[in-house]
């Protein structure tokens, strides 16, 4: 095994757009049979927006939203994000927040005109408490079958709307999951996101294994599981809540576009945000591994 060609090989994967963090890496990246990918941010461009806000009977849609973005105002979150920018270019005057808290993976809460406010995941509100009416349960499942991410805000007991984000697969992933099938590769989707959203989108880039209501700290949890079957597994991520299941796999991929934290925690980094560089990379170090032996 010579260093020279490893070393060659490292430099290859520059050229590529491949940050390799140091030669031994080829070596686990050569191993690869299982690749897990994250789904906002890493299959998808994660630019997200607000599509549609969808209140229950008797509450306006610009209060539903006007209280949610005075919330999502406070959070870095991509969906907080879509949702407070829609509701400044509706040009809605946010009102004060007092107490404002994140649930880490489920959603944001604080006082606002004087009502407890919840927006987030579904079942974050059904834990809190707080009823879904049937029109608003419904509207739920609809958006989560389009492929969005529908998420709820409510207070004084009730769900109050349903507001509807979503971004686009990136143009490149479904060639990328082709590509690593070619390979031998087993392809997994792995999201915080529900699962009937997650798979409409998995089926639109040629996935068919989702694992989908993941929490950020049971990702990790998730890659250890698949390791301990037996499964040499590589975790491609961008955000913060990957950053346990990027440090845990054989191989951790980040998307450059990514977060730092991510970064860090990875083994490859992919300077542009195009998931067909993951192929390369295997293919290089398959290549590379073979000139030494
Ligand atoms: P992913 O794994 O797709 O990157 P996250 O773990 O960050 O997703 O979030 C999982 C889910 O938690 C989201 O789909 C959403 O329902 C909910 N959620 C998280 N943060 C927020 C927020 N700031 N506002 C509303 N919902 C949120
Ligand atoms: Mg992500």
């Amino acid at each position: 095994a010579t260093p020279t060609a490893l070393m060659v090989g490292t430099g290859r994967g520059a050229q590529l757009g491949i940050l390799i963090k140091g030669p031994e890496v080829l070596e686990s990246t050569r191993r690869i049979d299982t690749v897990v990918l994250d789904k906002t941010g890493t299959l998808t461009t994660g630019e997200m927006t607000l599509h549609e806000v969808i209140p229950a009977t008797g509450t306006s849609a610009a209060t539903a939203l006007a209280r949610a973005a005075a919330l999502e105002d406070s959070s870095e979150h991509p969906i907080a994000r879509a949702i407070a920018t829609a509701a400044g270019s509706q040009g809605a005057t946010l009102p004060a927040v007092s107490g404002f808290s994140s649930i880490s993976g489920l959603g944001v809460r604080g006082t606002v005109d004087g009502a407890s406010v919840i927006v987030g995941r579904p079942a974050l509100l059904e834990d809190e408490g707080l009823a879904v009416p049937g029109d608003l349960a419904h509207a739920l499942e609809e958006q989560q079958r389009e492929g969005r991410t529908a998420v709820l805000v409510g207070w004084d007991g009730e769900a109050r709307a349903v507001l509807a984000v979503g971004d686009s697969p990136r143009a490149e992933s479904a060639e990328a999951v082709a590509g690593l099938r070619q390979l031998g590769a087993e392809v997994i989707m792995l999201t915080g996101d529900n699962e009937t959203a997650a798979r409409a989108v998995a089926a639109t880039i040629g996935i068919d294994e989702v694992i989908a209501g993941v929490l950020p700290e049971d990702k990790a949890t998730v890659i250890a599981e698949l390791r301990a079957s037996g499964k040499v597994v590589a975790m491609v991520g961008d955000g913060v809540n990957d950053a346990a299941a990027l440090a845990g796999a054989d191989l951790g991929i980040a998307m450059g576009s990514g977060t730092d934290v991510a970064i860090n925690a990875s083994d490859l980094t992919l300077m542009r945000p195009d998931p067909r560089a993951i192929v390369d990379a295997i293919r290089l170090s398959r290549a590379t591994l073979r000139t030494i032996k």
